[in-house]
């Protein structure tokens, strides 16, 4: 017991908040903008590309935004700072009127990116360096910096830091959250047998089926090679346990080329699972008990799940 606590110091929330980003983008922030950008949905509501637009919110309905988050998406997508939707909403109405003024004075139309610009510099003063980028290209870099190459989960880092995050969710505000580490069954001979190109592709495969099987708001992340590490927001130990088995059997059902090789001519997966309570110590103790667990599945034969539970010391 002593031993493991020396192993794992108490974390304070301070010290996890100091440490978490500020600004984590993930793949909806991604996706979004790539839509906003995409579809021209600025520059359409802004009047740089049609006639001014009188009722903005019904007219970004019609394309298909949220309600509630219209402007906020939109700020997000000029300039990539967070803000509540009604100072959003207050700052793009300014930047429109900024946009008229400075159209007028230069007897053309300057654009809603311009305007934005010179408004969160020279008038809110809101950034201080800002940087000129192509937001497809920004899209693209920022969704590399996430994600790994190969299978396009997300990668560890941006994994590390959604753990602290729900960790001090879980800490401040009582969420309940689970994790499960997952290792591939035999894959070094799977990849013996077939090829390191065929092993890549069946590691594609996985992260599709952990996709299919997880939640939108599930983070799925490659841990390395073959290991992944999925964080259940809201999900208890019992509920983690059930998504746990769903991703097994459906690892298990799929068929994978050439899978006969292996020793129970199946390609599959152990997976090792814990959730959240309040006397774990920190994110890395949490990894720790997933991983205990994974080894309790894997030494129970693989193609299996594990629940890691405390010993109470009786
Ligand atoms: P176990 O059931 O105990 O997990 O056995 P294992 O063979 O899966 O475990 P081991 O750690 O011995 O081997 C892991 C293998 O995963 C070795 C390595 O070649 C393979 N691997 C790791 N990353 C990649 C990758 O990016 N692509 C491919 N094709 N293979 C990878
Ligand atoms: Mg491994
Ligand atoms: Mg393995």
């Amino acid at each position: 017991m002593l031993e493991k606590s020396e192993h794992h110091p108490e974390i304070s929330l301070q010290d996890l908040e100091k440490q978490l980003h500020d600004n984590p983008l993930n793949i909806q922030d991604i996706d979004n903008l790539k839509k906003l950008t995409g579809d021209n949905v600025i520059e359409k509501v802004s009047g740089d590309l049609i006639e001014h637009i009188t009722n903005e919110e019904e007219y970004l309905l019609t394309l298909g935004r949220k309600p509630g988050a219209y402007f906020r998406d939109i700020i997000f997508a000029l300039i990539q700072i967070r803000l509540p939707e009604d100072e959003a909403k207050r700052d793009w109405r300014a930047i429109l009127k900024h946009k008229y003024a400075i159209s007028e004075a230069l007897n053309r139309n300057v654009g809603i990116h311009v305007a934005t610009l010179d408004y969160y510099t020279n008038i809110k003063k809101r950034m201080t360096h800002p940087k000129i980028i192509d937001a497809n290209e920004y899209a693209d870099t920022a969704s590399r910096a996430l994600t790994d190459n190969l299978t396009k989960a997300y990668n560890r880092e941006f994994f590390e830091n959604e753990l602290k995050r729900l960790f001090v969710s879980g800490r401040t505000d009582h969420l309940a959250f689970g994790l499960i580490m997952l290792d591939l069954d035999h894959f070094k001979m799977y990849n013996d047998m077939n090829g390191h190109i065929k092993g890549d592709i069946a590691l594609i495969q996985i992260v599709r089926i952990l996709h299919a099987v997880c939640a939108p708001e599930d983070t799925v992340a490659r841990y390395g090679g073959e290991e992944f590490a999925i964080l259940l927001p809201h999900q208890r130990l019992n509920h983690a346990l059930q998504t746990a088995e769903n991703i097994r059997s459906a690892v298990y059902d799929y068929r994978f080329v050439n899978e006969q090789c292996l020793p129970g001519h199946r390609l599959s997966v152990s997976l090792g699972v814990t959730a959240y309570r309040h006397d774990i110590k920190s994110p890395s103790e949490m990894v720790e008990e997933a991983d205990v667990a994974l080894y309790r599945a894997k030494n129970s034969g693989r193609n299996t799940i594990k629940a890691f539970f405390k010993e109470t010391g009786s």
